[in-house]
């Protein structure tokens, strides 16, 4: 069995908050939000990160892009950021892919 901690989340071996599933990806609310609206978007397969999209997997990513629109079209979020952090330097902490997406709250630039 994977060891991987959003494997386990989109398999529903452990519990998470869903936002939206479909057989390709799963959204599901961060359990530590940084922002009124948190929530994370991931592929049921398990890729590593962004560096790990490649020829045979982008589909799953477009995706997940048309998930987010639409999710966030349906909650009424008009302005979001979607952020993917690469690595440990970046902040990467669950290394399986997922894109945060942030709202309701004014937003820096650059992020820290
Ligand atoms: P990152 O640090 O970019 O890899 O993002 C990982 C995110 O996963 C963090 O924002 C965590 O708060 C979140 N997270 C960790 N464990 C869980 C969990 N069991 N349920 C929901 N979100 C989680
Ligand atoms: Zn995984």
């Amino acid at each position: 069995m994977s060891e991987c901690l959003f494997c386990k989340i989109a398999a529903g071996e452990i519990p998470s908050s869903k936002v939206y599933e479909d057989e390709i990806c799963y959204a599901f609310h961060d359990i530590d939000p940084q922002a009124p609206a948190h929530f994370l978007v991931i592929p049921k397969a398990h890729i590593g990160s962004v560096a790990e999209v490649n020829g045979d997997n982008a589909g799953v990513v477009g995706h997940i892009f048309t998930v987010i629109a639409k999710v966030c079209q349906e909650l009424g979020l008009e302005s979001y950021r979607v952020v993917s952090n690469i690595g440990e330097q970046a902040g990467q902490s669950v290394f399986h892919l997922h894109f945060h997406v942030l709202s309701g709250r004014d937003m820096t630039w650059p992020p820290g």
